[in-house]
């Protein structure tokens, strides 16, 4: 497929990914595990929820909103599960709870296929938005919390990964995807891998021509600050709510577009509409606003789903305010952009 031309308004608002699964949604899957439902039912139960969270996202006033990952679990097993080679010890599965099975490396990776492409497409065909974002969970966090069975090392098994997520990310544009964020919340984890973890990333994005983010959270960002250039990809999105806008300078010298973290996901207090607005004034002494998406800090799925409303509420009128002062600088809409860099 090709690019094409998609203009938002200015300081486009988005989320990371995930959504709380609506309550019966969580009853329903666990009937699903007892037996209780076929499978065409169980997808009709996800498509059904991704509707609600559309919904959520809409009232909230969201531009970019994603499926709320409803589909899956838990972020390197969704994947894990879906590529050859990789396998599960322990007991059987047991949905809807957050129990992390661990999964292990036991054979050479294959790509089986398309892993979230039938998401993508059910996401765009009941949408509001113009477009939607896809989130993928990136080689080196795979990787990282995969246990290594069989290739000589973590990078080897890291690139493999890379080749198959780069066939998926393919898939997605040929689809029709223009924005696909990589997550790779482990990325900084181990300094001493940084170097060709951040070439891993790249391999997963060679060749792709749509927007590309990368999301990284909770980390020591000066960690990735030498690697800002070096990743090939469009934006970052970074989680700063809950360092309470600390470490923002971090940001100089990067030239690219931010995702900028303005509510905390680990927190149950919503923020205030002001509290965002002030937050989009402090980074804008370090981003330009047309480089500048406005998200949460991570996903929301943790939280009880009216407060995860609410702070996509609060993110969206407070970063209206802001919107009103671009405004009169002339600066009301912006083109999306898959730029390696902003401006
Ligand atoms: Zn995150």
């Amino acid at each position: 497929m090709v690019w094409r031309k998609v203009e938002l308004p200015v300081l486009p608002t988005t989320v990371i990914g995930s959504y709380p699964r609506p309550k019966w949604l969580r009853e329903f899957i666990a009937g699903y595990r007892e037996g209780r439902y076929k499978e065409e039912q169980m997808r009709e139960a996800f498509d059904d929820a991704v509707i609600a969270v559309l919904n959520d996202h809409r009232e909230a006033g969201v531009d970019i909103p994603t499926d709320g990952e409803m589909r899956r679990d838990e972020m390197v097993e969704y994947f894990a599960e879906r590529i050859e080679g990789f396998k599960f010890y322990g007991p059987v599965r047991v949905w809807g709870n957050n129990y992390f099975r661990k999964p292990a490396v036991v054979s050479r990776l294959r790509y089986r296929g398309p892993m979230v492409v039938d998401e993508y497409l059910f996401t765009k065909k009941v949408t509001y938005s113009d477009i939607v974002k896809v989130t993928i969970t990136g080689p080196y966090t795979i990787a990282d919390w995969s246990f290594n069975e069989y290739y000589p090392s973590k990078e080897e098994l890291a690139f493999e990964i890379a080749r198959i997520i780069n066939k998926e990310i393919k898939a997605l544009e040929e689809a029709g995807a223009i924005y696909v964020q990589v997550d790779e919340p482990a990325l900084t984890t181990h300094p001493e891998e940084i170097g060709w973890a951040v070439e891993a990333v790249n391999e997963a994005v060679k060749g792709v021509n749509i927007k590309v983010g990368l999301h990284v959270c909770y980390s020591d960002y000066n960690i990735l600050k030498p690697y800002y250039d070096r990743l090939n990809v469009s934006q970052f999105a970074l989680e700063f709510a809950n360092r309470g806008f600390r470490d923002l300078d971090v940001l100089k010298g990067l030239n690219k577009e931010l995702g900028f973290g303005v509510v905390d996901v680990h927190s149950r207090r919503v923020e205030t509409p002001e509290e965002v607005a002030a937050a989009i004034r402090k980074v804008m002494e370090y981003v330009p606003p047309e480089c500048l998406f406005i998200n949460p800090d991570c996903g929301l799925k943790l939280l009880p789903r009216k407060i995860a409303k609410q702070k996509l509420k609060a993110m969206v009128e407070g970063t209206r305010i802001i919107r009103q002062e671009l405004r009169k600088r002339g600066l009301e809409r912006i083109e999306l952009r898959k730029d390696l860099t902003c401006p």
